[in-house]
């Protein structure tokens, strides 16, 4: 975890251990009389107290916190950690109150985010994305964007879509659009939407060269683009096509006298990645011929094709690999797979494949993006909006993390069982711990702005049920008649 400065940490403290620091070490600074009266006041997680002397009548105010302009760091400290890790507020605040720590209301979070901490996050996205496009702009080079759109909720009921545009060789996210369903004809349109909102702005705002946009094969997106940016080559990813394939295909080989498609599914989705990235750029009929070649490798011809690739590629079969289980020709199995692989709708897009960047660095951020905005919440369009430029923060600095090396120096790897496996496992990359340099300068900027903030009742209005009007307490013994009667006072009151 980071570590703030020596000057900067923040302890629990408990209220009887504060009592015993002042009963124990304190004494008037004017008389130096250790007869010492307190009034505390909470504001939040700030204590405030009032120091009498019995003696002289020296009277002294002490913070437990110090202050950001009117407001106390602690309050605007734990709302900021709260939006910066991208954390529920009402699940941090119960887990403190559970733990008997003094709050601030969870009004006092949102008011601090609506004055401070949007503008924060607002104002450091923008810094870092005016740095990341001057250096675009000043390369001079064309520019790969993957792009996709992702839904707050699965379905069609989604009211905000993100749009994320990504820097491919860069691996950097350069700009993310959010969009509210109501602001287009319902929430299909928000994915073609936010690719408009990011292409005007890097184009018309930037200026920059965009030359390729990778994206799945959203029909609304393909239509537009080639009407509208006809000078952008627009390519598709090849995992969201090959995934479409091989549902398809999958789906057929349930179909009766089509189960022998079973054990080639894996075989002709290998085949379209060979295809595309086998292929030199631009020569797009050969993918497509490549692709569709495996109609006939699979039914056991491996030469005299029409077209740019006219025999496959791999050695002549001997021994065992003759025996392959070959579709039959003429039959039901392979007719049906060659309309799949050979539709009139998926044969231009096999040419429009992706060969070298690909979007899976998108989903990824998309996944990111969970983990500061959880699908299971609701957020106003700001909060959204900022839980996104978070996650687009988290991931310009951790992007490119090395994987891990144990002390000998062997890197480290992770075992997982995912679901999708049935039982199966995936071996992963163990990365370095994640950085969180734009949390330190997120907190420099809410500070700054606390500092800024001119008389507009920016101290906190603490929730008047919470503060105790006045909690009398003393390490003097007080009266204990007086005691008893407030307290007895306070009970009937009640
Ligand atoms: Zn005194
Ligand atoms: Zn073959």
């Amino acid at each position: 975890m980071e570590t703030s400065e020596p000057g900067r940490r923040i302890f629990l403290v408990f209220w009887t251990c504060l009592v015993q620091l002042i009963s124990v070490w304190c004494s008037c600074p004017m008389c130096y009389c250790r007869k010492l009266a307190l009034s505390c006041k909470e504001v939040g997680t700030l204590l405030q107290l009032t120091i009498k002397c019995d003696k002289c009548s020296y009277e002294g105010l002490w913070n437990s916190q110090p202050f950001f302009g009117k407001i106390a760091a602690g309050n605007i400290l734990l709302s900021a950690g709260i939006l910066f890790s991208g954390a529920s507020a009402t699940k941090v605040l119960r887990v403190l109150s559970h733990m008997g720590v003094a709050l601030m209301s969870i009004r006092s979070f949102f008011r601090h985010q609506k004055k401070i901490l949007f503008k924060a996050v607002h104002q450091l996205w923008s810094e870092q994305q005016l740095w990341n496009l001057s250096h675009l702009q000043a390369e001079r080079e064309s520019i790969i964007c993957g792009g996709d759109g992702r839904a707050d909720t699965p379905g069609h009921s989604a009211k905000y879509g993100t749009y994320t545009m990504m820097e491919l060789r860069k691996n950097i996210v350069i700009d993310v659009q959010l969009v509210q369903s109501n602001e287009v004809e319902g929430s299909n349109h928000m994915e073609k939407e936010g690719l408009q909102r990011s292409l005007n702005f890097l184009q018309n705002t930037w200026n920059l060269d965009i030359e390729t946009v990778i994206t799945d094969r959203h029909a609304g997106i393909k239509k537009w683009l080639r009407e509208h940016q006809p000078h952008i080559l627009h390519l598709f990813d090849i995992w969201h096509v090959a995934k479409s394939i091989k549902k398809k295909l999958l789906a057929l080989s349930k179909t009766g006298g089509c189960q022998a498609l079973q054990g080639w599914v894996s075989s002709i989705i290998n085949h379209l990645y060979w295809s595309v990235v086998s292929t030199p750029p631009g020569l797009t009929q050969l993918i497509e011929d490549k692709w569709k070649s495996v109609v006939e490798h699979i039914q056991n011809r491996h030469t005299g094709f029409a077209g740019q690739f006219q025999s496959c590629a791999h050695q002549p079969l001997e021994g065992r690999e003759r025996q392959k289980a070959w579709l039959p020709p003429h039959t039901k199995v392979s007719t049906e797979v060659e309309k799949v692989l050979c539709s009139k709708r998926l044969l231009p897009d096999i040419q429009k494949l992706s060969p070298d960047h690909q979007t899976c660095s998108v989903e990824a951020f998309h996944s990111l993006v969970i983990n500061f905005a959880p699908k299971m919440h609701h957020f106003s369009f700001e909060g959204m909006e900022c839980r996104v430029m978070l996650a687009a923060l988290h991931w310009n600095e951790n992007g490119h993390r090395a994987q891990h090396t144990t002390k000998d120096g062997r890197k480290t790897y992770s075992l997982h069982y995912p679901k999708r496996k049935k039982g199966g496992h995936v071996v992963r990359k163990v990365l370095e711990d994640a950085s969180f340099g734009y949390v330190a300068s997120l907190l420099t900027i809410v500070e700054a702005l606390c500092k800024g903030e001119e008389d507009d009742g920016e101290i906190p209005q603490p929730d008047p049920g919470r503060i105790p009007e006045a909690l009398a307490a003393s390490y003097e013994h007080p009266n204990k008649e007086d005691a008893v009667r407030a307290r007895v006072t306070r009970f009937n009151a009640a």
